[in-house]
């Protein structure tokens, strides 16, 4: 019996009582897969005797967690987080975004990975802004040995047009910046990048990207829905963030943003949308009968005061939930321990049965099996079950802040953290352990970091001033937004 054996160890098995302790036992991987789980010594004991062991005691054997929304670049932009909302931000990430050059966008990548998996983090859906560096994004991902679903954007469509801001043409331009490949130019990229890496290592996926449907041309809807139809591919979005958004939703379209799509045929359970917070009820209906899943990204939403996604109504519909973390400029760490605590909690106090709260194995859920329905792979990983691949986080729970009563799955999602992570497979491979990512060298990613940071700040001094200059023409949108909606 060739594989390998991970034993004694407690086992976070789905469907458990969240109360209850945690299973002991052993998984045996194979293939890349999990081929067994194992609960009785005598079976354990055999498996022992003809296959490579690794004795887990004392630790706790999780699936791995999913950030089913993420912006990798933005790892290179930390520490400009402004206080200001979603459309004035936007500009100033947008002037650093432009700053990057090749080099940059791959250490933003790998410094990502870096922090995800040691935060127990196996997938994420990267939501890559720059499209024309996507074949480079990907050559990054694969370096790092994670689960990736790249969703390169599809954009054309400025928010200062949407939302009718009048910026002097010389502004506008510098705005604007270079012009955007046309839909002629990004079909052909998606049917190169479909070709070269979905589906490559079996572990890199491609998904469509719309920046948010409203930031495309009809041209651009055109495209997303053939390119989802002819390259069988699922997408990925930003929907309605802002209240400003839900604004230019009920301007432009009939009926709302999401109804539109409806209309075009793009609602389905191959769609993930991040946040979702300004839906109108009928948008939730028609989100939870198509079996579209929300991304929530409960901190980006309160550091950028876009709002509170309207959870209790989205678990009376039912709705697909997954979490992310967003970008490390807007949502702060790729901690999802953090954001399963925040999304399982926020919604408490507007619920008056204690007893339908979410709790911490409905948290887990979410960043589980949620998020891997979100990158397309429902059935396939975000559980420890027979035939699921093996992307597995081990933690700790035994250093002083945790050290719990009872080791279940509270004691996970209430007190876990980055810092007790102690190892992370995926595919059946060893991706961190022992306090070291193994599929490059984090350090000299961190080095090179720091040499070039003074560069891209340099880089960036023109963009910068550009969005100091716009930014004023943005204030107060919400309410200009909302009586011109
Ligand atoms: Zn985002």
């Amino acid at each position: 019996m060739a594989g390998l054996l991970l034993h004694n160890a407690r086992l976070v098995l789905p469907g458990v009582d969240a109360q209850a302790s945690l299973p002991w036992g052993a998984l045996l991987i194979q293939d890349r897969h999990i081929a067994a789980i194992l609960q009785s010594p005598a079976e354990i004991e055999a498996a022992r005797g003809t296959t490579e062991a690794v004795d887990l005691e004392g630790q706790v054997l999780m699936p791995g967690l999913v950030s089913a929304h993420s912006h990798s670049y933005s790892t290179a932009a930390r520490g400009t987080e402004n206080s200001l909302p979603l459309e004035p931000w936007a500009l100033y990430t947008v002037a650093l975004g432009r700053a990057l050059g090749d080099e940059a966008f791959r250490l933003a990548v790998l410094l990502t990975a870096a922090e995800m998996l040691r935060g127990g983090i196996t997938g994420c859906i990267d939501h890559f802004a720059y499209a024309g560096r996507a074949e480079l994004a990907f050559a990054a991902h694969g370096e790092t040995g994670m689960r990736v679903a790249l969703a390169p954007m599809l954009h054309d469509t400025p928010d200062h047009d949407l939302l009718g801001i009048a910026l002097p043409d010389a502004l506008r331009r510098r705005v604007e910046g270079p012009p955007r490949p046309g839909p002629a130019e990004m079909d052909a990229l998606f049917r190169r990048l479909h070709r070269d890496w979905h589906g490559r290592d079996g572990r890199l996926l491609l998904l469509l990207g719309p920046n948010a449907p409203q930031r495309c041309s009809p041209a651009l809807w055109t495209l997303w829905r053939n390119l989802a139809r002819e390259l069988d591919l699922g997408a990925h979005t930003h929907l309605l963030e802002t209240r400003a958004q839900a604004g230019i939703g009920r301007r432009l379209f009939k009926d709302g943003v999401v109804g539109a799509m409806a209309a075009e045929g793009l609602l389905n359970e191959r769609l993930s949308v991040a946040h979702g917070i300004w839906t109108a009820p009928n948008e939730r209906a028609l989100l939870a009968e198509h079996g579209v899943t929300v991304v929530h990204n409960p901190i980006s939403n309160l550091v950028l005061g876009s709002g509170v996604l309207p959870m209790a109504d989205y678990r009376r519909r039912g709705m697909r939930i997954a979490l992310g973390s967003d970008g490390s400029n807007s949502g702060g760490r790729h901690d999802l321990f953090e954001v399963m605590r925040l999304a399982m909690t926020l919604p408490r106090p507007g619920i008056d049965d204690p007893a339908d709260w979410p709790n911490a194995a409905e948290a887990l859920g979410w960043a589980t099996e949620g998020g891997a329905r979100a990158m397309g792979l429902a059935g396939k990983t975000g559980r420890i079950a027979t035939g699921y691949a093996a992307d597995l986080t081990v933690l700790d729970l035994r250093g002083a802040a945790r050290a719990p009563l009872v080791e279940n799955l509270v004691s996970v999602v209430h007190y876990g953290g980055p810092d007790c992570v102690h190892a992370v497979m995926v595919g059946g491979a060893w991706v961190y352990r022992d306090g070291k990512v193994l599929g490059f060298d984090e350090d000299k990613a961190r080095d090179r970091f720091a040499a070039v940071r003074a560069e891209i700040l340099e880089t960036a001094k023109p963009e910068l001033e550009t969005a100091d200059e716009a930014a004023p023409y943005f204030a107060g949108l919400a309410g200009k937004a909302a009586t011109k909606g």
